[in-house]
């Protein structure tokens, strides 16, 4: 039993070794790329994995987005870097960590220049680039979302701008889609406001249109933390009908997105874009709805770091990925499907090579994941979590048998918990990585952009 326990820790420390000393190796193939083809990143803000039909969501939610990328590479175990949009996003577009870039909320803090961002690398092959995102988050002065990029287009609707671009455009080029239609508040058109929960009669306030009216009652203007305090001071958070219309809510903002998403692919295929042009979507990260008492999206547990990867690349057939990977890993995959070699001094690997070869045992499945007062580190197996807000505290989680973390294995299983915690403080030593206090209003995290 003894011996037992002393090879399973020696196989823990040698993966973990592995994934430290290699982090930026790649085994890569040639079995998937698509070499000088345009690409299109869809990301769309707070998605859930779990809430996309293509990963077996019940409810019918993204009939378009399943039925397009079903001839596409389906990563089942990506993670998002953060819990939150600005660190997240930032990884998206340079392939590095947040402590390594440093763009968090409210740190008044600018990009270094010696990162470049996807955009900025298009850019120097020769690719048009454009961005197109609404009047939200990716705003934010600082964190570099505009370089790189010939026009970026921030209307609440971009929708003709997108289309009138893909019809005069000529040569190859990145576009950027961004949307935060699905973040909070959960306001639908009144045609599909009820369509997951019709008999809903509390007092939550969904159709877009009513809550108007409530903002003028409430004279409140358009502060967006003022209108997300409204909204959830409609919302009985201990009320399982209050919860379930809320991700109802949610779902048909899902609904909608991929009607849009829809239009999008038959226009690239009326006009044969779908012949030279690898079409990505994914999320910053997901959102939580009472799994572990809370709302939004402020831990780095599954429900919000576990995120969709979805990759078209013309002529190549479904191909179903099951290894654990990190979004810090995004931009020099997409970078090396058309044959730009992604920057060496990045923390993110190209993943070609688990495409090409999706069943190989990838020995480097560890990632790691922060935001302001938590880090985590994840394997397929085990997740430690570790919280410095005023006081320190670990969570360390069996994922084979407790996928929801809802068992707090931390002072039980001592050899493997002081190995994740050696490692993630290694990493923290590493990365330079510091821990930021965050205040909460009105014990959500809403004020904090
Ligand atoms: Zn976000």
């Amino acid at each position: 039993m003894k011996l037992k326990i002393i090879i399973r820790t020696i196989i823990v420390i040698f993966s973990l070794l592995i994934s430290i000393l290699f982090l930026k190796s790649s085994n890569e193939t040639h079995d998937a790329e698509c070499k000088n083809c345009s690409v299109i990143l869809f990301t769309v803000d707070v998605l859930r994995v779990e809430n996309l039909g293509i990963y077996e969501y019940p409810r019918n939610t993204s009939p378009n987005i399943d039925s397009f990328f079903k001839q596409g590479f389906i990563f089942y175990n990506a993670f998002s870097t953060s819990s939150h949009t600005l660190p997240s996003h930032v990884s998206i577009f340079t392939g590095n960590y947040p402590s390594t870039h440093k763009i968090m909320p409210r740190a008044n803090m600018t990009l270094p220049h010696d990162q470049k961002t996807i955009a900025e690398i298009f850019k120097v092959y020769g690719y048009q680039t454009q961005s197109f995102h609404g009047d939200d988050s990716l705003d934010t002065k600082g964190a570099g979302f505009e370089r790189g990029f010939d026009n970026v287009y921030n209307q609440s609707d971009n929708k003709p701008k997108i289309f009138d671009f893909l019809k005069s455009v000529k040569g190859k080029f990145f576009l950027s889609i961004y949307t935060e239609k699905l973040h909070d508040p959960y306001l639908s058109n009144i045609t599909y406001e009820n369509m997951f929960d019709k008999d809903y009669n509390g007092s939550i306030i969904g159709d877009y249109d009513k809550f108007v009216q409530l903002k003028k009652e409430n004279n409140i203007t358009d502060d967006f933390t003022q209108e997300r305090l409204l909204f959830w001071s409609k919302v009985n958070k201990s009320d399982t009908k209050d919860v379930k219309h809320l991700i109802a809510l949610y779902d048909s903002n899902i609904y909608q997105i991929d009607l849009f998403f829809g239009e999008l692919i038959k226009y690239l295929d009326d006009r044969g874009f779908l012949n030279d042009t690898i079409i990505i979507l994914t999320s910053d990260h997901g959102e939580q709805f009472n799994e572990h008492g809370d709302f939004l999206h402020t831990k780095l547990y599954d429900e919000i770091i576990h995120v969709p990867l979805l990759i078209y690349v013309p002529k190549t057939k479904q191909t179903v990925i099951k290894n654990q990977v990190s979004l810090v890993d995004l931009s020099p995959t997409i970078l090396s499907l058309v044959g730009i070699v992604p920057p060496q001094n990045i923390d993110g690997r190209s993943l070609k090579f688990l495409m090409g070869n999706p069943n190989v045992e990838d020995k480097n499945q560890v990632i790691y994941s922060e935001f302001a007062f938590q880090r985590a580190i994840r394997t397929p197996e085990w997740k430690f979590i570790k919280t410095v807000n005023g006081t320190v505290s670990y969570e360390f989680f069996d994922l084979r048998n407790d996928p929801k973390e809802l068992i707090n294995l931390y002072g039980k299983n001592v050899n493997e918990e002081s190995l994740f915690k050696q490692a993630l403080e290694g990493w923290e030593v590493k990365m330079n990585s510091s821990y930021v206090n965050v205040k909460f209003l009105n014990s959500t995290f809403i004020g904090y952009p």
